[in-house]
């Protein structure tokens, strides 16, 4: 029997030339609304503040429905090791383990919180241009699209990388995937994305790539009431 579940998805679209707006929960740049307990979360491998990427609130449907995802990278330092997320020992059906989770999140960092509590962090200086991301039910997941919530993952170099476990937990819920070569448009007085094979060490072009611009799988567990992530990424 054909699961109908895996079927649903939501297609992100990007609107550009906007003005943010406390109203927005999905969006790309600009402030971060978060949790008003919760502090801009720092590098831990150079210390630096983390640029706030995106953020995406799960609909009604969605396996999150009422939960919001925001992450944060590293631009300003090259984390050489770590430009993408650690790789298990096991890509293929991997399970990942508490204490794999535990040291993770080195120069990034995602927050998950229940929506309606997120406030706009007022104090926070924007680098990427704020853009907003319009959720689309659809009933298929297409390569071409920047974003999308649930649906299929599409592997583009040909192996599911699916993970078996999280913390324990079967049956990981595919939770967004962000398109390969998809690119963070910056503001202009936003510095430059550090890039060792750049000229100066520093990115040429004015916009900001995550995971070096691999194609995202988010991965999600629930358990007692907190949520585990797992990123992977495929090489177009
Ligand atoms: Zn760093």
């Amino acid at each position: 029997m054909e699961d109908t579940t895996s079927m649903k998805s939501w297609r992100l679209e990007v609107i550009g030339n906007c003005v943010q707006a406390e109203e927005y929960d999905s969006f790309i740049g600009g402030k971060p609304k978060l949790p008003p307990d919760i502090d801009i979360p720092k590098c831990e491998l150079c210390g630096n503040e983390l640029t706030f990427m995106f953020q995406v609130a799960f609909p009604q449907g969605h396996v999150w429905a009422g939960k919001s995802l925001a992450v944060f990278y590293c631009v300003e330092s090259w984390h050489d090791r770590y430009c993408i997320p650690e790789l298990p020992q096991r890509i293929v059906d991997a399970d990942i383990s508490e204490e794999f989770l535990r040291n993770y999140e080195r120069n990034f960092h995602v927050i998950v919180f229940d929506t309606p509590i997120g406030k706009m962090v007022d104090t926070y200086q924007e680098k990427i241009a704020f853009q907003i991301l319009k959720t689309i039910p659809e009933k298929q997941t297409k390569q071409e699209w920047d974003f999308v919530m649930g649906g299929r993952p599409i592997w583009i170099m040909g192996i599911s990388e699916k993970p078996n476990t999280i913390a324990g937990i079967e049956k990981p819920a595919l939770l967004l995937q962000i398109k390969e070569d998809f690119h963070f448009p910056i503001l202009p007085t936003a510095p430059k994305q550090a890039n060792p094979f750049a000229p100066g060490g520093l990115s040429l072009f004015p916009w900001y790539d995550l995971f070096v611009s691999n194609r995202i799988y988010f991965w999600g567990v629930q358990s007692n009431g907190t949520e585990r992530i797992y990123i992977s990424v495929q090489r177009p």
